[in-house]
């Protein structure tokens, strides 16, 4: 559910009209609604209720605006971050360095150090390697590290392959057979403190029954580990849990996720650590775009729409769909091919689709585009960066500029030897 409804035929971000702010900050333009945003949180912590010991780390990467940071670091999220510049944003957003996560497989020495320093409450290791290379920063620097090691579990996450991060042949993580292993090795080490196991297998699940087996499977490595003699003390069981998109879509609730849970760890003793991203903040936010205009096409009309694959990437990536609704929808209906202004066929948000009937000037959104939406967005084609706006009841504000084109071409050189 969200808070982006009409009232009086005008569609509305809370109290807010959405004409209003596209007369004000020009379009296109993502618009997130604060009472969502806090709504998701709540619904998704309430879930694991049968949780005794957990710690919620928001991943960054699917919204990292400052002002949402903000706004989830007072519901009491952390952060799960995968580069140091997220880490940054968190801390700057005023998250708690203890409540920060640090994931990602290709962390560098600088950032590694970056995180040690500013405190970080822990680092996800995703290599051997990358546990000895911390180890010695640490040790340097008279710090320990606290410490998880991200297990591929193998288990195949039913979702879009390009957001599948939990089959053996995966980049993420270290081989289930050889996580005991390691993370007996990684424990002898001065300057590490190895507290537990970290798994994340995919992204926009649409079944529990994937995350079940993985988490399944994870228990048992945590036993072994323990039978070796080495501490578990927290599990980190990732995000993943998918939003719908379109009508019909099924998703597994925050309620069922945190029983399913409390059920398969229920004996193990430990802190549980979770990283959710799209469930959060996926429903929080619409992009909002102008009709350019209406060209015909072979089998349908082309809808052109000011907003293009550089700022939703989302379908040209993963084909993934994004409802389209006008803002002041007449009732009438039309099929269309939904595109942008881009030079390539990919910049495609529908084919063929049933949508509210719109033309020249009128403004529409695509839902759900919260997540994976504005954190994505680039300069392709010598477009500007898409601002994005948060909502209030009836109060609203700038929480990201657009960057025009021109800021862009002042951070260019042409070297004096090329005249
Ligand atoms: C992307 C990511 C997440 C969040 O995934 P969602 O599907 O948005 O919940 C969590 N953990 C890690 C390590 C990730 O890379």
């Amino acid at each position: 559910m969200d808070h982006f409804t009409l009232r009086d035929g005008v569609l509305h971000a809370e109290d807010v009209p959405i004409p209003a702010i596209a007369a004000a900050v020009g379009s296109p333009v993502y618009i997130y609604s604060r009472a969502t945003l806090t709504r998701h949180a709540q619904v998704f912590l309430a879930g694991l209720g049968g949780v005794p010991r957990k710690h919620v780390a928001f991943a960054v990467k699917s919204n990292p605006n400052l002002a949402v940071l903000r706004l989830l670091a007072k519901e009491g999220f952390g952060a799960d971050c995968v580069s140091g510049g997220e880490v940054e944003r968190a801390l700057a957003a005023g998250m708690a360095p203890e409540g920060i996560v640090f994931s990602g497989v290709g962390k560098t020495a600088a950032e590694l150090k970056r995180g040690l320093e500013a405190g970080i409450g822990q680092f996800n290791l995703e290599s051997e390697e990358e546990g000895v290379e911390l180890a010695q920063i640490a040790a340097a620097l008279g710090l320990t590290a606290r410490c998880a090691l991200r297990v591929n579990p193998d288990v195949d996450a039913g979702t879009h392959g390009k957001i599948s991060t939990g089959k053996a042949e995966n980049k993420f993580g270290v081989a289930y057979d050889k996580a005991a292993g390691i993370y007996g090795r990684l424990s002898a080490l001065p300057g590490l403190e190895m507290r537990g196991l970290a798994v994340h297998i995919g992204s926009q699940l649409a079944s529990l029954e994937p995350l079940e087996a993985a988490f399944t499977r994870m228990g048992v490595l945590m036993q072994d580990i323990r039978v070796q003699g080495d501490n578990v003390t927290h599990m980190d069981l990732g995000g993943g849990i998918g939003v719908p998109y379109k009508a019909g879509d099924r998703m597994p609730s925050p309620a069922d996720y945190g029983a399913m849970v409390a059920r398969v760890t229920g004996n193990w003793g430990t802190t549980l650590m979770f990283e959710p991203g799209r469930v959060i903040s996926g429903n929080s936010g619409v992009l909002v775009t102008r009709v350019i205009r209406v060209k015909p096409g072979v089998s349908a009309p082309f809808v052109v729409v000011d907003a293009a694959m550089n700022d939703l990437a989302r379908p040209a990536l993963y084909d993934a769909w994004h409802d389209f609704i006008a803002v002041e929808p007449t009732g009438a209906q039309m099929v269309a091919n939904i595109v942008g202004p881009i030079c390539e066929s990919s910049d495609t948000f529908a084919m063929g689709r049933t949508i509210d009937a719109v033309g020249a000037g009128d403004l529409a959104v695509f839902r759900t585009a919260g997540a994976y939406g504005a954190t994505m967005a680039n300069t392709y084609n010598s477009r500007a960066l898409v601002p994005e706006v948060m909502v209030d009841g009836d109060k609203w504000a700038i929480v990201a500029d657009r960057i025009e084109p021109a800021t862009i071409l002042a951070a260019e050189r042409v070297p004096d030897w090329l005249d």
